[in-house]
Order: C-alpha cells, then structure tokens, then sequence
C-alpha cells in the first residue's frame, strides 16, 4: 500500500510530487505517467514563458500563483542550475482599439501589483527598433525558460529523496473505498490512501474514473508555431505580445525568444480533432464524438464562431498567420516562417458552455484532482503543487 499515488509527469505532477516527499518525508509515494519520459504533453510543448502575471482578474487564483510562481520558478532554477533569461515582455497595441484595451490592462497590472512600465510610441522603437505600435506596457519581470527541463529537475529531487516514478504507466481506472483508493493500469493495480491527477489534456476522465460528474469536459485546442531563420535569432530582445482579445482566454500570436537562442512565432489557437493531436491530420473519432455530445460544446463553439473561424483560416493559410504578427512586426516575410512543433492546451469547458478561466480543483475524501490548468500553469507549478500539498494534508488530518 502507497501513501500518496501522483498521476500526470508533467510539471504539475512532478511539482506535487517533490514538495509532497518534502512534507511527508518517510511516507510512500510513486508517480504513475504514461509516457515514456516527464513532460512528453503540455509541459513540454509550450513557450517557455514565465509570465510575471499580467493578465489576471485580481483576486483569481491565476493571479496569485502567477506571481509567487514567476519568484518561485526563478529562484528554483538558480538552486537547480537551470538557465533562465528575464527578458522582459512587451505587450505591444497596434490600434485605437487595442489601446484602449491596453489602458485596461494597465489598470489590472497595476490592482495585481505587478510592477511595469507604460511605452510610447517612440519608447517602444527605441526598445525595440524592429517593433512598430502605438504604445505598449513593459513588464520587466517576464522571462523565458525550458520548462521540460525544469520537469525533469522536479522529477530528480523527487527521486532523490525516495519517491518512486513508473513510466508507461497509463491509469485506465480508480476506485475510492473506504480508506483506500484502488489505482489500476493497464499492466498493474496499486493501492494508496491518497491519490493526486495532474492528468492534464485527460483531467476530466480521471475524475469520471473516480465515479463522479466532472461537471466540465477537456477541450483541446492546438497551439500551432513557426519557428523564424537563425539570421533573426535577435531580432527582439524581449517577449512581443499583442494586446490579448478579452472574449478568448488565449493570448495572441506572439514572438517568443527561446532559451536555446531561437525565436519562436505562435501559438494561435485551433479546435484539435484528438485529445493529443498535434498535427493538423490527427483525428480521432470517438474524442470528438464524446467533445461534440457534450452539453455545453456546441454553445461555446457557436458562440466564439467568428474568432474560432478566423483561427482555423490562419492556421491554414501561412499568409493570414503572417499578417498577425506584420501588424507589430512589419519586417516578417513567408520565407521567415518555418513550422515548429505544436502544443495542444487541455482547456475545461464547463456544462453551460464556458471556457473555465481560472485554475479549477475537484476534489474527494480522499483525491485532490487538478481539472483546469492552461497557461499560465507551468509558471505557477510550484505555488499550485504547495497549493495541492496543503489540500492533501487537510485530508490527512481528518484520516
Ligand atoms: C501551446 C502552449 C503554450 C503554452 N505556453 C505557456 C507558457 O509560455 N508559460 C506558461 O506558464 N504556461 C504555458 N502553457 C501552459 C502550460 O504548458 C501547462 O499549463 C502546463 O504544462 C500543465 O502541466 P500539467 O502537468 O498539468 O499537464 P501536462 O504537461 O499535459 O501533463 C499531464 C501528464 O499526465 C499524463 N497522463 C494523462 N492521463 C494519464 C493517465 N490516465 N495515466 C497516466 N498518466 C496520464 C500525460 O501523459 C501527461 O504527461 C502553454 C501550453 C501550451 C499547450
């Protein structure tokens, strides 16, 4: 018998898994993931930005973690000797429009006390002379980093301190009992007081495993890049964001200086027809059968038609993905777009048909589930794992 069982290799699991070995140092514990290796899903097919917390309502939990979570993240690199870059991001308005959307965002920087800069125009060219716009808001404390590496990091200390991890592991089904929760793969069953899902694109069928209505389903949305020619590997020197659309919760195609040198363009944000599909030609019938008979699907997909129509285009077509980033960057040409690997984003969409905003916990007697953690959550792993950590000792005290 376990004590504490941890599905999803992730940063979220291995987050948990390392601070929970830290807070119950003589208890067993094993992590189950079905891949091969750590960080093989979202957290390992993402922009490597450590958000500093710009865009969250006050008071939301994306707010809080983001915040300790860019400090938390810092300061675990140094300890760890990983590099990170502290690049700053610029968040850049292009139209009347858009800055009036900026002087918002202005305001909710300033509510969540996140420290940052207004840019003029001519500011925003001295900055960054390839970067043309009509104002942006700097925010100095954005930074990059490989966040696989930072999960194989994780999954380490874990280790080191005794947890086990078992790789190739799929859970296929639970069982909560009386003083047990009975975990089966689909080569071994275990058994554990307690069990923690970080199960990412998977949360909502975890907790369907555990007999109980999620009240929300797992939408997976493709986020697709385009990786720019070596000769513009300095083209920027900060993070270049557009001002984000506050009907969608994604945040625009940006321009993203990678910690190995590169600089990325992307992701937009594209309905994908498989839980894990990253090609355009993934397909999986029974996903999008199970996607489309869910309640709240069809409404939220009518209800951000335009804007979910407008992204398929572009993702389709080279020409129209360019013009979004020509608006900042006018520079830019076909020839400089070269497809990079793409990340699919596990977003809950709740029965009434809502993209779900804020990080969402489900939790049992005796299981704490993460169900809703897009971005910015690989930034907030190590205040969402001490958040878990804390939900787990309350049940352990009750016994
Ligand atoms: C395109 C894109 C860009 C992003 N950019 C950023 C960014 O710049 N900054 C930021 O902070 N965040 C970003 N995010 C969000 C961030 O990557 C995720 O929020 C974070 O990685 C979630 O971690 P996770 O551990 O919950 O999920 P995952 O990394 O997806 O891990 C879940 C794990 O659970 C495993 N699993 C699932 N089901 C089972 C099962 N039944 N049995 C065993 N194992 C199972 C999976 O194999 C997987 O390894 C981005 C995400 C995407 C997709």
């Amino acid at each position: 018998m376990h004590d504490f069982i941890i599905i999803g290799g992730g940063i979220l699991g291995m987050s948990t898994a390392m601070q929970l070995i830290e807070a119950f140092p003589d208890r067993r514990i094993l992590l189950l993931e079905k891949e091969a290796g750590p960080a093989r899903h979202q957290s390992g097919r993402n922009s490597g930005v450590i958000h500093g917390g710009v865009y969250y309502p006050p008071g939301s939990l994306k707010a809080r973690f983001c915040l300790e979570g860019n400090r938390a993240t810092r300061a675990f690199c140094e300890a760890h000797g990983i590099e990170t870059r502290i690049c700053g991001k610029l968040l850049v308005a292009t139209s009347d429009r858009e800055l009036g959307r900026m002087k918002g965002l202005w305001e909710r920087t300033a509510a969540n006390g996140l420290p940052r800069e207004w840019l003029s125009a001519e500011a925003l060219v001295e900055r960054e002379p390839a970067i043309t716009g009509l104002g942006a808001i700097l925010v100095p404390s954005s930074g990059i980093v490989d966040y696989a590496r930072v999960t194989r990091a994780m999954a380490e200390a874990f280790e080191q301190r005794g947890g086990q991890i078992r790789y190739d592991q799929e859970v296929t089904g639970l069982d909560e009992r009386h003083g047990e929760v009975v975990v089966r793969t689909r080569e071994d069953e275990f058994s554990s007081r307690y069990l923690v899902s970080c199960a990412g694109l998977m949360a909502d069928r975890v907790v369907q495993m555990l007999g109980r209505d999620p009240g929300f389903t797992i939408c997976p949305f493709r986020g697709e890049y385009y990786r720019l020619p070596e000769a513009h590997d300095r083209i920027v020197s900060h993070l270049i964001y557009p001002i984000p659309d506050p009907a969608t919760p994604f945040l625009g195609v940006h321009l993203t200086p990678m910690i190995d040198g590169g600089v990325t363009l992307g992701p937009n944000a594209v309905l994908a027809l498989a839980r894990e599909g990253y090609r355009k030609t993934d397909v999986s019938l029974p996903d999008m059968a199970r996607l489309l008979a869910y309640p709240g699907v069809l409404r939220m997909l009518a209800h951000h038609v335009r804007p979910g129509l407008a992204e398929l285009f572009n993702s389709f077509s080279r020409r129209r993905y360019l013009a979004l980033v020509r608006r900042y960057c006018p520079d830019l040409t076909l020839d400089d777009l070269t497809p990079w690997p793409s990340g699919v984003r596990a977003q809950a969409v709740s029965r009434d048909g809502r993209l779900i905003d804020d990080f969402l916990f489900v939790n049992t007697r005796r299981t704490v589930n993460v169900c809703n953690a897009p971005s910015p959550a690989a930034t907030s792993a190590l205040p969402i794992g001490r958040h878990i950590v804390a939900k787990v000792k309350e049940q352990v005290e009750v016994g």
